[in-house]
């Protein structure tokens, strides 16, 4: 419906011969899902939301033209019901922080001389005339960046051991696979904000010794695909990628290669085999992709929002950036949240923020007044969290002790009506099929808990079946090879901890 809006306002324009004063820009997410299609008018801010192609000629005479605000488009604050004119008032953006999104729904992501009017690659620029490597990196581990793809490593510290490593050729990675039901933030950043992200792998490629980037990207990505491919020409046409960058003596450049769509692809070691045209299955480690990554080369491999963040941080710098969070977990962090919610979104909140403040005041409460029952996080192989975890600091340690994890950054919310023994076993039933089935204990462990929980679920199970769930799934989460299987029977075992009630409720043997 937004190509609509957007030929409709066109086509208006062009009737009234405006084409001079007045600019439509297409432009990447502004995250309020909810009440899209959304059009921003600037220079006055305007935020009109839930606009339909029917709306552009009375946008354009009224508010274009006799300068007017078209009442009935603006946000209507559900508690005051009063309009609310720009974004900066509503509820949805007030507590939100946006720095991987900085410039999503602000620039023409197919327009590289937006994304430089905003600072792209500034911090390419500083960091090749001013900064050695080695100062680069230490700049990114004093900043406390930690991977947002879900395992929280120090970014800076991956830039390190890569660097350390000596060879002919190294590799800087984005791991653009995104694979959890319902997230969407990498594909967000890249349709909007691409520029970011090549930036971003260039410096990395300085700091590491890289002169070729991969973006690997799942192939269901197309606006994403196509708006890369369009960045990278217009990155090459400048300079900006390619030989010898700001006339120095760095060059890189760099690839896209596609992915299949297979959640375990996301895990570095079975993506890097994926890129080299093997089968996407995980690896032991040591050895490390730092170590020997693609081709056998060191390669350093950064999820999407991790690199987003890089640019800002160099221009902005690290005590910058690490005054803001907690005091392990730094920064900022985007959340696609979903489920039983008013205001489905992508939202980006500064770390140590609570669920009740992402739920109940940029979520605006779940939907049709029911009762809030969980909050999903982590993914597939997250866990669910309650009512008592409402007021827990999101970060990555009290998610993890919580039950939960940070994960890449699902969030769906349940209400009283959801029956959280067949949300695990929905849980359950995408690990089946997307394990890749290398190791015993998550392609056959994972299997029986499925079918455990869909005897429950049927009614057929018995109480020595909930007590065989969480055997198992402790023997599963010890005992597979990658982080797909070690995580995998959250789903369960947070359940289990926390609505064991509903458990007894459904087998026949309840006392
Ligand atoms: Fe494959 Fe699962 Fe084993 Fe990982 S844990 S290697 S996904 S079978």
């Amino acid at each position: 419906e937004s190509n609509l809006v957007y030929e409709m306002l066109c086509d208006e324009v062009e009737r009234k011969g405006m084409e001079k004063e007045v600019q439509i820009i297409r432009t990447g997410c502004f995250g309020f899902c909810e009440k899209g299609p959304i059009l921003k008018i600037l220079p006055d801010n305007t935020f009109y939301t839930q606009v339909k192609p029917v709306d552009a000629k009375e946008i354009i005479d009224e508010h274009i033209i006799k300068g007017r605000r078209v009442y009935r488009l603006l946000y209507t604050d559900p508690e005051t019901e009063e309009h609310v004119p720009d974004s900066k008032h509503m509820g949805f953006y007030k507590k939100q922080l946006r720095i991987a999104l900085r410039n999503c729904g602000t620039v023409d992501p197919e327009n590289i001389d937006e994304s430089i009017a905003r600072d792209a690659y500034q911090a390419l620029g500083k960091v090749l005339t001013e900064y050695t490597p080695r100062q680069t990196i230490d700049l990114v581990k004093r900043s406390g960046l930690r991977g947002r793809g879900g395992a929280g490593f120090p970014t800076g510290l991956k830039w390190e051991i890569a660097a350390r490593n000596d060879a002919s050729q190294k590799y800087v990675v984005c791991n653009a696979d995104e694979g959890d039901p319902g997230a969407f933030m990498d594909r967000s950043i890249l349709e909007g904000d691409p520029h970011s992200i090549l930036e971003a792998m260039a410096i990395c490629g300085y700091c590491i010794g890289a002169t070729k980037g991969v973006v690997y990207i799942r192939a269901e990505y197309p606006l994403a695909i196509k708006r890369l491919k369009i960045a990278i020409a217009q990155a090459r046409e400048y300079g900006l990628l390619g030989d010898q960058i700001f006339g120095t003596g760095f060059s890189f450049d760099i690839q896209l290669r596609y992915g299949a769509g297979a959640f375990v692809c996301g895990e570095e070691t079975a993506l890097i085999h994926s890129m080299e045209g093997k089968r996407g299955e995980p690896s032991n480690k040591p050895p490390f992709p730092a170590q020997s990554g693609y081709m056998g080369k060191p390669t350093n491999v950064n999820n999407v929002e991790t690199l987003a963040n890089i640019p800002v941080i160099i221009l902005k710098g690290a005590e910058w950036f690490s005054s803001i969070g907690t005091e392990r977990s730094k920064g900022t962090k985007v959340f696609a949240l979903a489920g039983k919610i008013n205001n489905v979104g992508l939202i980006e909140v500064p770390m140590g923020i609570t669920l009740r403040e992402i739920i109940y005041e940029i979520g605006g409460g779940i939907k049709n007044g029911k009762k809030f029952k969980a909050v999903q996080t982590g993914g597939p192989s997250g866990g669910c969290l309650t009512e008592k975890h409402l007021d827990t600091p999101i970060d990555y340690e009290s998610l993890t002790a919580a039950g939960s994890m940070m994960g890449s950054g699902g969030m769906i919310v349940l209400d009283e009506d959801d029956c959280m023994v067949s949300v695990a076993k929905f849980y359950l039933g995408f690990i089946v099929e997307e394990s890749c089935g290398k190791c015993a204990p998550c392609r056959i462990g994972n299997k029986r808990l499925h079918e455990t929980l869909g005897r429950i679920t049927d009614g057929k199970g018995m109480q020595e079946d909930i007590e065989k769930l969480r055997n198992l799934g402790s023997v599963i989460k010890d005992t597979s090879l990658c982080g797909l299987g070690q995580t995998s029977p959250n789903p369960v075992l947070s359940t289990l901890d926390n609505f064991m009630d509903e458990y007894l409720e459904h087998v026949h043997d309840k006392k």
